[in-house]
């Protein structure tokens, strides 16, 4: 069976779904590589570094030669015009997002997995890219943060009289958010971290971080968050405003599945900041945080620095991409029998992640989406 790995095409992604360690495992498995010329060259990882892997000169012929095709973005139109009836596919294919790709993959009778899709227990934690990548976005905030600030992180005694630390205030303690402060930590400032879910509190201290409590609570199904009510919203907004002022450095983290970005941080908190503090806002993807992001964009509002990255795990290509290529092969590796790819569709993680197959869309919410 062929396990084919395209570069990836979309503007500005840097990672490649494909690791040198994770080929061997598959050829043990009787499964052969295909990473097509080039693959890995933005993540510092050149084609003679796919040792066992066959390279192979266009992505025409790869996907010509694909069984299975493993992919980070959602694929373009002119890829999906490449991908051959019966294909599988494998990636993060943001089928909430893209319910137009859905359809085509449908149409083209591809049996596509999502990888986002893949439910959230404790077995297919070694799967879970969205924690995989949720982690180097969580990392990377806190370095942009310390970057943009015009203050040290750390206390420094120092000959010039002692200088106090910096304070990093963290909403939304999930996987992005512990990295954050955990990061954080390590560069020397002073944290606190808020979250709706209980659970985090502890989470929070065992990071060495003060936990911001307002008896708000708002676990919801899954492990995850609930939507607040308008109430709570009000609530949040305005005791979150009182800590708010007193940071150098805010990262928003929150969000609620299948949802917009949950709007936490009003203008008013903005300017209620210092001059000088920095927004991290990582939840741009959805929309953001703070209702003055501007996804994808740094913008200045009266001295406080508003920075919204899009695609952060892609600015850490080298780990996020061997990271996410062994979330791929856990992911892979059970529907790999004596060289023949046979899944187990009664499976939970399988069947819940996958998308289409057989001309029909599997996942019911999104099948209500498209349809
Ligand atoms: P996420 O990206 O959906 O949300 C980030 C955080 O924002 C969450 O902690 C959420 O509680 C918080 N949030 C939502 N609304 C908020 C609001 N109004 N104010 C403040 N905070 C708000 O979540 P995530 O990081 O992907 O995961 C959340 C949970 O799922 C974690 O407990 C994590 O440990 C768990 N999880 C389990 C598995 C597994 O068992 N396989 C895998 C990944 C995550």
């Amino acid at each position: 069976i062929k396990v084919a790995v395209p570069r990836e095409t979309a503007e500005g992604e840097r990672r490649v779904a494909m690791e040198s360690s994770v080929i061997a495992k598959l050829g043990k498995l009787g499964a052969e590589v295909l990473v097509e010329a080039g693959a890995g060259s933005a993540a510092h990882i050149p084609d003679a570094a796919f040792t066992g892997a066959t390279i192979v000169p266009s992505a025409a012929e790869l996907y010509q030669q694909a069984d299975i095709v493993l992919k980070v973005q959602p694929p373009s139109a002119e890829e999906i015009a490449l991908l051959k009836e019966g294909d599988v596919l494998i990636g993060s294919l943001q089928p909430y997002k893209f319910p137009e790709l859905v359809a085509a993959l449908k149409a083209k009778n591809i049996t596509a997995y999502a990888m986002e899709l893949i439910p959230r227990i404790s077995r297919a934690q070694a799967m879970d890219v969205l924690s995989s990548q949720a982690a180097v976005a969580g990392y990377k905030a806190a370095i942009m943060g310390s970057d943009l600030c015009p203050r040290f992180f750390p206390m420094l005694t120092t000959a010039a009289g002692t200088i106090r630390p910096s304070k990093v205030i963290v909403i939304g303690a999930g996987v992005a958010g512990l990295q954050a402060i955990a990061t954080a930590r390590r560069l020397g400032a002073v944290v606190e971290g808020y979250d709706v879910r209980s659970a985090t509190k502890e989470q929070v201290q065992s990071l060495g971080a003060k936990f911001i409590e307002l008896g708000i609570k708002a676990e919801g199904a899954g492990g995850y968050a609930r939507e607040l009510t308008a109430e709570e919203k009000q609530q949040q907004q305005d005791e979150l405003a009182k800590h708010i002022a007193t940071a150098d450095v805010l990262i928003t983290t929150a969000a609620v599945p299948g949802r917009p970005s949950p709007k936490i941080i009003p203008e008013s908190t903005v300017d209620g900041m210092k001059s000088g503090a920095i927004i991290i806002d990582l939840a741009a993807e959805g929309g953001g945080n703070c209702t003055l992001t501007q996804p994808g964009q740094t913008i200045v509002h009266n001295g406080v620095t508003i920075h919204a990255p899009l695609n952060v795990p892609s600015q850490v290509p080298v780990h996020a991409s061997e990271m996410y290529a062994k979330n791929l092969f856990n992911f892979l590796s059970p529907m790999l029998k004596d060289g023949q790819y046979q899944p187990d569709f009664e499976d939970e993680v399988i069947a819940g992640a996958l998308l289409t197959h057989g001309g029909k869309i599997m996942n019911e919410s999104i099948r209500q989406l498209v349809e």
